[in-house]
């Protein structure tokens, strides 16, 4: 059974979940474009700074889109990679806002040796995951080494090793030029696509009885369901994931058509940062009266977001009035 939905609304900010039921697969896919642009040209980063900011967002939002109650996920690098850290926070259920920090010196130094490549410009340290469900809830965090390998294969190893749920991510990111108004502009693409297995008597795929599909059919071994599945997954060209001509339907329909996919509806992503005056307000309350006084510049303690660049300023008052 292949259900195919309609094929002609944008295919571009949104994420689709998907079910491959005969090899026990379920997945979700990304596409970005005006929002990956967006967050980039805001904080004006080099393109390979930009290239990793990209990445880094389509895998947060196919992480963060699976949450299953309203809440965030904050992705975070710390490395030792000329691009320190990233952090891509996700509120549920379509806001994305993103950060890198990087040594701008080492990152052109990379660049001139050759070593421009998202995996070697965040090198090694740990990948941090934290899953935030609001103020009455414990946070939860999960943690992963990075060995230099890059994000695809480090989120695979942190569902292996923390959920022992076997896990292929593919992630592409892609630069254009678009004509614009005021001469040629450079756009921003992103795509990827996360794929998992879970076997019908849940647990590890490792040597489990396949059972039979209800209606009678033989299905894959698990552990051969894994290994087509993960085989397919591999042969989605980068062009492919950030291809706007290629719908996110009709990309699974080639993959998967053979065993039958199950396309669901999607979910819109915007960009769109969750500071406002009162969070900021809240936050500047949060220190002491001496180290507000140490914020005044010019009468002012101005704050801004480093997610945005939005900048607030208060009257030192408003905290600590004057006697
Ligand atoms: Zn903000």
């Amino acid at each position: 059974m292949t259900h195919i939905p309609d094929l002609t609304h944008g295919a571009d900010d949104i994420v689709v979940p998907f079910q491959v039921d005969e090899l026990d697969l379920r997945g979700r896919l990304v596409r970005l474009g005006r929002s990956a642009t967006s967050i980039i040209d805001r904080h004006g980063y080099p393109p390979e700074v930009a290239r990793v900011v990209a990445e880094a967002t389509a895998l947060t939002l196919l992480l963060g889109s699976g949450l299953k109650f309203d809440g965030r996920l904050i992705l975070q690098t710390q490395t030792d990679g000329p691009i320190r850290m990233v952090v891509v926070d996700v509120s549920t259920p379509d806001r994305v806002r993103a950060l890198a920090r990087y040594d701008a010196d080492r990152v052109n130094a990379a660049v001139a040796a050759g070593e421009s490549d998202p995996a070697r410009l965040i090198g090694a340290g740990q990948l941090v995951m934290t899953i935030d469900q609001g103020a009455d809830m414990q946070r939860y965090q999960g943690i992963v080494p990075l060995e230099g390998e890059g994000l695809e294969r480090a989120a695979d190893r942190y569902f292996l090793q923390s959920e022992q749920i076997d896990t292929r991510v593919r992630l592409a990111v892609a630069e254009e030029v678009l004509p614009g108004e005021d001469g040629p502009r450079t756009a921003w693409r992103a795509g990827g696509v996360l794929v998992q297995h879970f076997p019908p008597s849940g647990g590890h795929t490792r040597d489990l009885d396949p059972g039979d599909a209800p209606d009678g059919t033989e299905r894959p071994e698990p552990a051969e369901a894994w290994a087509e599945a993960r085989a397919l997954t591999d042969t989605i060209g980068d062009d492919e994931l950030v291809d706007r001509t290629v719908s996110p339907e009709r990309l699974l329909f080639r993959l998967f058509h053979e065993r039958g996919v199950r396309v669901f509806e999607a979910q819109g992503v915007t960009d769109h940062c969750t500071c406002s005056r009162e969070r900021i307000e809240n936050l500047v309350q949060s220190f002491s009266r001496e180290e507000r006084r140490d914020m005044v510049e010019d009468g002012h303690i101005t704050v801004t977001c480093e997610y945005c660049s939005s900048s607030w300023r208060f009257a030192p008052s408003e905290f600590d009035p004057v006697e």
